[in-house]
């Protein structure tokens, strides 16, 4: 029986875990849970799993649980998601915290050696030169649970690194993929929400239709599978069927291909390296399908992909001002705040102001996020 971690419970990712592990309950075990404000749906869990740690971020929620599930340890803030992140009986610690916020809680569990099975992409765009050595020092596995890389992860099976040409992510191209860019100015955030193929969480739906979301992945690319900005080609891919391929040097394409659930790359994430039946899982039906399309993405429509690329080659704490800046200019246009636009202008802006830190320490990472989110509101007259 794996014992299990989650950060992130409540969310899009953390729901879905509590499904594939629901089904396979003699397998997997979710011990310990981590939330964030959502006291209601932790306890729409606890009425379906039996876990033996909670975490929230706020004392009076943990006090309140604790009252209630007097068997129950509950825990609150920062010092809580380390606590049952690092827990020994634990095996593996799925984080699916949005943000900057599961980076710390990742270091820990990797300290504590625990497999991580990563959705919070944040973790490895702000900090890949920390967390890519701490994995090779403490010996343990980083298994990517986005579905793209978890198709890259797929696609390399058995392969030797130094056969790699280029990998292919493929991305959906977000809401307003059919939009010109003159047509992106006066966008609401109900029809950014509304994303063609996935249905995910608020900041990276929002992320989907800026295209950030696809920056960060090739950042996230970069350090999973130790390949160069050069190396990684983003392909727009409408039907979200192929999610991501890799070319090897003797041009042979090694794709993997599903219907868009999430749910098969937490389990393989999961159970790797087995494989086992995703319960309520579709097959593809290609002939149904009947047609799969690509386009090269057009870097002057997607702006936010360009500054992405251009933040990850400088390096650095570049990335991380790129993802503090974005989280914080996402949350305001999802506030209705500034326009949708002014995201990646706010983002760009923060980036030229930067000046640059070559190789940064997990506390100058902690104040550079802090000074991006402040430029960004201060930008905008809300310091
Ligand atoms: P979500 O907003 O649905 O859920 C986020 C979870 O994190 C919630 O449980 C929330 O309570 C918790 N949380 C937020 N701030 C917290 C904090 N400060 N401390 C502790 N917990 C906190 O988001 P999601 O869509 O599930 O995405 C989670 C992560 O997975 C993101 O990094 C996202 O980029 C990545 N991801 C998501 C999908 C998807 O399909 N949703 C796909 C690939 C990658
Ligand atoms: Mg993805």
């Amino acid at each position: 029986m794996k014992k299990i971690t989650v950060l992130g419970v409540t969310g899009s990712i953390g729901m879905q875990t509590v499904d594939v592990v629901m089904n396979h309950p003699e397998q997997f075990k979710i011990t310990a849970m981590a939330a964030g404000y959502n006291v209601a749906k932790v306890e729409e869990i606890l009425a379906m799993i039996d876990v033996e740690y909670i975490c929230m971020v706020k004392k009076e929620d943990a006090l309140y649980l604790q009252e209630k599930y007097p068997d129950l340890k509950v825990v609150y803030g920062e010092s809580g998601l380390i606590e049952i992140a690092t827990l020994p009986e634990i095996e593996i610690v799925l984080n699916a915290i949005v943000g900057f916020a599961g980076l710390v809680p990742t270091i820990e569990a990797i300290k504590a050696k625990k497999d991580i099975a990563l959705a919070n992409k944040e973790t490895l765009v702000v900090a890949g030169h920390i967390i890519t050595e701490l994995v090779k020092e403490y010996g343990v596995k980083l298994l990517p649970v986005d579905s793209e890389h978890s198709a890259i992860f797929q696609s390399l099976n058995g392969e030797e690194h130094n056969k790699i040409k280029k990998i292919i992510l493929t991305a959906s191209g977000g809401s307003f993929r059919d939009k010109q860019r003159d047509e992106l100015a006066g966008v609401t955030v109900k029809e950014a929400l509304n994303h063609p193929n996935w249905s995910m969480g608020a900041k990276i739906t929002i992320d989907s239709a800026t295209l950030f979301n696809k920056g960060l992945e090739v950042m996230e690319a970069k350090w999973l599978f130790d390949v160069d900005y050069d190396q990684i080609e983003v392909l727009i891919h409408p039907e979200s069927i192929i999610h991501s391929m890799v070319e090897f040097v003797d041009t042979s394409i090694i794709g993997q291909l599903g219907n868009p659930d999430m749910r098969l790359p937490i389990q393989y994430a999961l159970t790797y390296p087995e494989r086992d039946y995703l319960i309520g899982g579709e097959s593809l039906d290609l002939a149904k399908i009947a047609s799969l399309t690509f386009k090269k993405p057009d870097f002057e429509r997607f702006r936010a992909l360009a500054l992405a690329y251009q933040a990850g080659k400088s390096g650095g704490s570049m990335p991380c001002v790129l993802n503090g800046a974005n989280e914080q200019a996402n949350e305001l246009f999802r506030n209705g705040k500034i326009e949708f636009l002014e995201i990646e202008n706010l983002v760009e802006k923060a980036l030229n102001k930067h000046q640059l830190v070559k190789n940064p320490t997990l506390e100058q990472l902690i104040e550079i996020d802090a000074w991006a989110r402040n430029f960004v509101l201060k930008e905008i007259g809300e310091d």
